[in-house]
């Protein structure tokens, strides 16, 4: 049978827009894992990718970078005005849902000008879906960004078949009441056929709310799958733990380049063990506790002095967002006392603080070098950090110490370090363990992660939320 086109819709396009020297526009494929993911997906079914492009062009001059881009399959660049940005992007999206699907209400800003622009662009996004797409396509809408797509779709008559993959986690009926568009977003959500969480948490979530708020839906079915009846039709709630090219990360981290970057990292710091964070610059990361638990630790075991080096990689990330500005100079305090307090002139200093955006080569040396990484956010998706070091931990002799509210900690929870990350001490306790770990504790444990992760990679991601969406398939997936 002829397989369904494939409309892909997300609120960036994966794609990097760089004037060349000629003054043109050009593109080139963005490295994430979703991209590599449904590439190939989008070159074999054939169909398009819609998305913004970001703030760097006006409409024709990005026009015309997109129309000479690679064979089979298009990408169609949905412009946005500043004021867009600003309201759909950085207010309703950033102040409004991240912090509060993360469970920090107090950080939302609800302002109700977010709501109506965030309605608007996402009518935007439904007319270029409607434009680009054909009768019998599957689209496939992703992420917090634009969840009143498929209900701007069938406004407007579109019967075809629509998936949601939400890549944050859902809150708790308590948390997600406060928001002022709770009923209106809730509804927008059982628009689609299928919807995707991360984790069996954020589903149940989900199905706590619609019991409470939508009183004209009902839920049927157990463990995979699941399903939401209204007025006759069914949407089916699935779990699909995101995932990594696990093989590209392997691969490139035994690459000989690779080892010996790693080997002159540990150099530097010689007889010593190399603790890893990297994060974006965000609150939801719990960059300043996971510092003051290091510095905890460091008071606590002297045994820790000179033998441990702490590199906290921090990407920038919304720093037109005041709280993230906030929160990079809290960071940087942080930083200094502790370095201060412990640091030995001419010698050991115990935080390595970068604040850059690392080259993929970069990131993996560290992973490779790293004996330990500290992945302890607030609350996350899932945590492609936690899962990229793993892959590239090629000697299999290192510790993850992973948040038990990242998403990963479901899949790894038997295998990594698990701490509450608003607790210090705990969490202190844990880096000290992960020091002394004996080598055949670290070899069982990492093997475990790495086999898991390797099995469950984002290819296989993306095959079971297709075959769950397509062909109705819930049953064949492992419920983590
Ligand atoms: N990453 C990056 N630049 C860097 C360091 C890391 O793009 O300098 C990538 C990293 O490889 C990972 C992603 O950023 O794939 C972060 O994903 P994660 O799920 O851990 O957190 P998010 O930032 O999506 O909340």
């Amino acid at each position: 049978a002829r397989k369904e086109r494939l409309v892909v819709v997300s609120n960036r396009l994966p794609f990097i827009l760089a004037k060349g020297e000629d003054g043109e526009w050009r593109i080139t494929p963005g490295a994430g894992g979703l991209v590599t993911a449904l590439l190939p997906v989008l070159r074999d079914r054939g169909g398009v990718w819609i998305g913004w492009p970001g703030a760097h062009a006006n409409v024709e001059e990005v026009r015309h970078a997109f129309t000479s881009s690679e064979a089979g399959y298009t990408l169609v660049p949905v412009v946005l005005t500043p004021e867009e940005v600003h309201k759909f992007y950085q207010g309703f999206s950033n102040e409004i849902i991240w912090p509060l699907f993360h469970d920090l209400q107090s950080h939302c800003n609800f302002d109700p000008s977010y709501w109506r622009v965030y309605q608007e662009v996402n009518r935007k996004f439904a007319r270029a879906v409607l434009d680009e797409s054909q009768p019998g396509d599957f689209i496939w809408v992703h992420d917090y960004q634009l969840i009143n797509v498929a209900a701007e779709l069938r406004g407007r008559g579109v019967s075809s078949r629509i998936g949601f993959f939400l890549h944050t986690p859902f809150p708790s009926l308590d948390i997600y009441l406060k928001l002022p568009w709770r009923f209106q977003l809730l509804r927008a959500l059982l628009e689609y056929d299928v919807i995707g969480f991360q984790t069996l948490r954020d589903r149940r979530n989900f199905i706590q709310c619609v019991r409470a708020l939508v009183k004209d839906a009902g839920i049927h079915g157990k463990g995979q799958v699941m399903l939401a009846r209204m007025n006759g039709r069914e949407v089916r709630l699935g779990v699909f733990p995101i995932s990594i090219d696990y093989d590209a990360y392997a691969r490139e981290a035994g690459s000989p380049a690779i080892a010996e970057k790693g080997a002159q990292l540990r150099q530097l710091l010689p007889n010593r063990q190399l603790i890893l964070g990297v994060d974006r610059l965000d609150y939801t990361k719990a960059i300043p506790d996971r510092l003051e638990a290091f510095g905890a630790a460091l008071a606590r075991y002297p045994e820790l002095h000179q033998r441990v080096t702490l590199i906290q990689v921090v990407v920038p990330s919304r720093e037109d967002i005041p709280r993230y500005h906030e929160l990079r100079t809290r960071i940087e305090q942080i930083v200094g006392r502790i370095n201060g307090r412990f640091t030995q002139p001419g010698g050991w200093v115990p935080i390595h603080y970068v604040f850059q955006n690392l080259s993929r080569k970069e990131l993996i040396a560290y992973y490779r070098a790293a004996q330990i990484a500290l992945v302890t956010p607030l609350k996350d998706g899932m945590n492609l950090v936690a899962k990229e070091y793993c892959a590239c931990s090629t000697d299999e002799d290192s510790v993850l110490i992973l948040s038990e509210f990242a998403g990963a900690a479901a899949q790894l929870q038997h295998w990594a370090l698990l701490v509450n990350p608003y607790d210090i001490e705990g969490t202190a306790e844990a880096i000290v363990a992960a020091f002394r770990m004996p080598l055949d504790e670290r070899r069982w444990r990492m093997r475990r992660m790495r086999r898991s992760i390797r099995t469950y990679d984002v290819f296989w991601w993306v095959d079971a939320f297709l075959r769950a969406a397509i062909e109705k398939d819930l049953s064949a997936f492992p419920l983590m």
